[in-house]
């Protein structure tokens, strides 16, 4: 569908909508429908890392060395346009939207991202891009670092074998170069506990739920009754924008 045939969004308001949580726990689905149904931009801070990491693989960059790492961040411009299903993400000017999500640059994006130079770089573009408000902005480390004022933060979570097994469905449905059965589910499940581990354990911004956050765990809910929870988080705030403003 074009952006002009888009449907109206039902609200347009300049709140933020935090969405952090380990990989498969169903960021994306949920901030895609977030952003549909508050008319919100749907930004996705993982592909910024993901192209980095691209960049970083091309040019045989070596992905634990964080003086080199920090050169290339330097000359390193990764711009996210707000797209229908997933975000367009361009590196120096180029469209890599469809180069980012293969095993390859999935494992180096994990790796190039615990190193501080690259996520400052990182972060201080996704301040600039939420800077006027109006957007879900998904990640690792939005509601801690990049918008610790946002306005609903909600943390996604679920056991990593339900992670694995759904992130392993999604491989399959894509047609994606890493789709079943070139992956049995153990290693999308390994490496999605190795990608965790990694978040979870770096010293800069590790993966965690702020303090304010709304806990979700997904593991027992279905991907609809989990969307529904997110909405009704969002909602709730909402009404409670009204209240105080009757109240006043
Ligand atoms: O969300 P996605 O899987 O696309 O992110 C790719 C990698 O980028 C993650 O494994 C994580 O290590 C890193 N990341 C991060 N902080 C973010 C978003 C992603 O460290 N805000």
């Amino acid at each position: 569908m074009k952006a002009d045939e888009a449907p109206e969004p039902k609200l347009k308001r300049n709140f933020v909508v935090a969405i952090d949580g380990p990989a498969g726990a169903g960021k994306s689905t949920i901030a895609r429908h977030l952003a549909r149904h508050f008319g919100l931009l749907n930004l996705e801070t993982g592909a910024m890392y993901r192209a980095f990491a691209l960049k970083a693989l091309r040019l045989d960059v070596p992905l634990d060395d964080p003086a080199a790492l920090q050169r290339l961040a330097a000359e390193t411009e990764i711009k996210l346009e707000p797209g229908d299903e997933e975000n367009r993400v361009l590196l120096d000017g180029e469209d890599v939207t469809g180069q980012i999500r293969n095993h390859t640059v999935t494992d180096a994006a994990s790796r190039v991202s615990v190193f501080p130079p690259v996520r400052a770089a990182m972060v201080k573009r996704q301040q600039e891009i939420g800077a006027q408000g109006g957007v879900v902005m998904e990640g690792r480390d939005i509601g801690t670092v990049v918008f610790p004022n946002a306005e609903v933060k909600i943390f996604l979570d679920a056991a990593p074998e339900v992670r694995g097994m759904r992130r392993y469905d999604q491989l399959g449905q894509t047609g994606h170069p890493d789709a079943k059965p070139a992956r049995p589910p153990e290693e999308v499940i390994r490496d999605l506990r190795a990608r965790d581990e990694r978040d979870r354990n770096r010293a800069d911004s590790p993966l965690r739920p702020a303090p304010d956050a709304y806990l979700l765990d997904s593991t027992n809910l279905s991907l609809e009754e989990a969307v529904k929870t997110a909405e009704n988080t969002v909602e709730a705030w909402l009404a409670k924008q009204g209240r105080d403003a009757t109240n006043r």
